[in-house]
């Protein structure tokens, strides 16, 4: 199992599973190589954040430690600034929720910030989180301020793959790759944010693909219990579609209030349905699905039984559809609707046949 050796003790601790980033970035600062733009690209909630908020940190520390590495020392003034989100060389700013682009307006306010001479003298660090949704305006007033960094100055990115950049910007900016961690390190992680719960924190783990912010979101009970109530409605031969889709806006009005919420908890619940589909389908085909079936054993009989492989392919394209959409900020009710409407249909088409 991999665990953290214990090099880098104080502020990089909470970072977990990137020592080889933390390592690169220490030679970088110590052979003067630091670049002034990083892409950390990775599957959300693997920690891409954190690791950017703890190397401002580093940078900013205004009581570097006796030995010289590049690790904030938790306690001066600099470090507090920083975690707190108040030190006057530190930015950082994500794209609104009720946007799907990131706004030019937020692009130019952190540039300008950026080209001032630093507060404090230590540099500046700016972070821009969802890199995935900058738009060209955005990527052009990014790129310019790359031209004439503020010297000790560096700019993060983080997004999800190079794939969604910007050729302009890739080619810009040094790419640090961040990767899912191992099982035994999420299962640590959701241990020690009290998932007590070994089958809640098992199936959270399968599905949270090394992702401890994404296994953190999956190991909530409401959801697993949803899953149980949707996925029986679903596997009989006829369900209302107009009173599930009912159902399911209200289990994901209940998140809270602000949309952003309830968004997210609509994207999970579909998280939960494209990884039964997806299991249905390996059961109807017969293979490599035996361990995995578990419970869900005469649910994924009954699925299979209504619908055919074909069938569940097209259920699921249409489930990742809906993702795609809530992502891009169409309404989740309409969304929830025309996809259970789209289920029912296919369904339909089956039983009659
Ligand atoms: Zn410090």
């Amino acid at each position: 199992m991999a665990t953290w050796c214990g090099r880098w003790s104080v502020s990089w601790k909470r970072v977990r599973g990137h020592e080889a980033q933390i390592e690169a970035f220490d030679r970088a600062v110590h052979r003067g190589r630091l670049a002034h733009a990083y892409l950390f690209v990775g599957p959300p909630g693997v920690g891409k954040r954190l690791f950017a908020v703890e190397l401002a940190k580093s940078l900013l520390c205004e009581s570097r430690r006796d030995d010289g590495r590049l690790e904030g020392c938790d306690h001066c003034p600099a470090c507090a600034q920083v975690e707190a989100g108040t030190h006057p060389d530190f930015f950082t700013a994500s794209r609104p929720p009720e946007t799907a682009e990131f706004p030019i307006s937020l692009m130019r306010e952190l540039c300008q910030h950026f080209s001032l001479k630093a507060a404090r003298g230590r540099g500046k660090v700016v972070v821009i989180d969802d890199a995935d949704d900058l738009n060209a305006e955005s990527a052009n007033c990014f790129l310019k301020t790359l031209e004439e960094p503020p010297a000790g100055s560096v700019l993060i990115l983080i997004g999800s793959s190079t794939d969604r950049q910007r050729q302009t910007i890739v080619s810009r900016c040094q790419v640090v790759r961040f990767r899912p961690l191992p099982s035994e390190m999420v299962a640590e992680v959701l241990k020690a944010n009290g998932v007590d719960d070994p089958t809640l924190r098992e199936r959270s783990i399968q599905l949270g693909g090394g992702s401890p912010g994404q296994a953190l979101a999956l190991a909530d009970p409401a959801l697993w219990e949803f899953r149980r109530a949707l996925l029986a409605a679903l596997t009989r031969p006829r369900f209302d579609a107009v009173a599930l889709s009912k159902a399911w806006m209200e289990f994901v009005q209940e998140a809270g209030k602000e949309s952003v919420h309830q968004r997210r908890r609509a994207r999970l619940t579909l998280r939960l349905l494209i990884d039964f589909l997806r299991a249905a389908l390996a059961f109807g085909l017969n293979y490599g699905a035996d361990e995995r079936v578990g419970d869900d054993r005469p649910l994924l009989q009954a699925m299979t039984n209504l619908t055919n492989a074909e069938q569940i392919a097209s259920l699921l394209e249409r489930c990742l559809e809906a993702d795609f959409q809530i992502e891009r900020n169409v309404g989740t009710a309409l969304v929830l609707e025309a996809l259970l409407d789209a289920v029912a249909d296919r369904m339909t088409v089956v039983e009659t046949r």
